[in-house]
């Protein structure tokens, strides 16, 4: 019996990889076609002036509308794409369509745009980026690119002169995720940041009683004021946790208490209003009359 069912296990496991192995295969491949299909689409969530209520710009946010499985989030695809050359391409379209999106806004807003470390360390990439603008005739300091500390582990990359290239073009440069990973304060020494943002994981339970979580919140804040640096705080959903953020300092809010991520059509709506504020109950418009 138990031969039998030692041999019952092993095809079962063997099944189950190969099913892996090919639902892998599938989804990558999947994902190399959806740029031409034209599956994948930006929304975008404000980024909100965390004093003035008023909305400063947007991130990019990927969502891959599958034809069966319905709206896939990056979180689920991007992981995959990165670990192929199918990054620099989903990437290429993210920066593009990203650009000639926000070039429709009016006024100064303001896109982010997350770059994924490879991507980032590609030879190609301040010409992508530097193409992207000149198609789309974004201003240059409308344009924010979001990269995390792990483009400094990704191998053989120059990351000086990237930085270097990018500050040239007059693009603005945000550390993603902040205080995760390693979180190593030699980046900050050299590297030509424009913003931090603080992780979400520091906002939750920020207003628990003995959380510590608002000290470095506070800490990260004077860190940069002292770089001159700009600060957003991410994921934000409660009174309790704006009002935290207010009180540190916090330049900008992010976060569902004000917007969760909207299609580019309903994001150009809301931007048409000269001034656009916001409430933290939601998307509210006000107009100043
Ligand atoms: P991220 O860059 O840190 O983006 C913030 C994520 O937090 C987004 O998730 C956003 O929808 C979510 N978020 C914002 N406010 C709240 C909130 O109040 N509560 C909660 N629970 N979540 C909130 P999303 O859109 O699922 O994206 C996840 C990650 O996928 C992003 O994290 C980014 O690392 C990556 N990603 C998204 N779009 C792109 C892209 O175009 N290119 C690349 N390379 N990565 C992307
Ligand atoms: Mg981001
Ligand atoms: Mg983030
Ligand atoms: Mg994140």
């Amino acid at each position: 019996a138990a031969k039998h069912k030692g041999r019952g296990s092993f095809r079962f496991f063997t099944g189950e990889l190969l099913t892996a192995a090919e639902d892998r295969r599938q989804l990558e491949e999947a994902l190399h076609d959806a740029v031409t299909r034209g599956e994948f689409e930006l929304h975008y969530q404000p980024l909100v002036g965390a004093q003035s209520d008023t909305v400063i710009g947007a991130e990019a946010l990927i969502r891959w509308n599958h034809p069966e499985k319905g709206m896939i989030s990056p979180a689920q695809f991007i992981p995959i794409a990165e670990e192929s050359a199918l990054i620099r391409h989903i990437g290429d379209w993210v920066l593009r369509t990203a650009c000639h999106e926000a070039a429709r806004w009016p006024g100064n807003l303001k896109v982010a745009v997350n770059i994924s470390p490879t991507h980032f360390c590609d030879a190609a990439f301040p010409a992508t980026v530097a193409n992207a603008l000149a198609s789309s005739g974004l201003a240059p300091e409308r344009l924010e690119l979001e990269i995390t500390e792990s483009v400094f582990l990704a191998d053989g990359s120059d990351t000086a002169s990237r930085f270097r290239a990018l500050k040239t073009l007059g693009v603005r440069l945000a550390l993603d995720d902040f205080g995760t990973g390693y979180s190593s304060l030699a980046y900050l020494r050299t590297a030509p940041f424009d913003k931090i943002k603080i992780d979400q994981s520091f906002v939750r339970g920020v207003s628990d009683p003995g959380s510590r979580n608002g000290a470095i919140i506070a800490a990260i804040v004077g860190l940069a004021a002292a770089l001159g640096m700009d600060t957003t705080a991410e994921g934000i959903e409660t009174h309790d946790q704006l009002e935290l953020m207010r009180a540190i300092g916090v330049g900008q809010i992010q976060g569902y208490i004000y917007s969760r991520p909207m299609n580019a059509a309903a994001f150009l709506e809301g931007a048409g209003h000269s001034e656009w504020g916001i409430t933290p109950e939601g998307p509210a418009r006000q107009r100043n009359e």
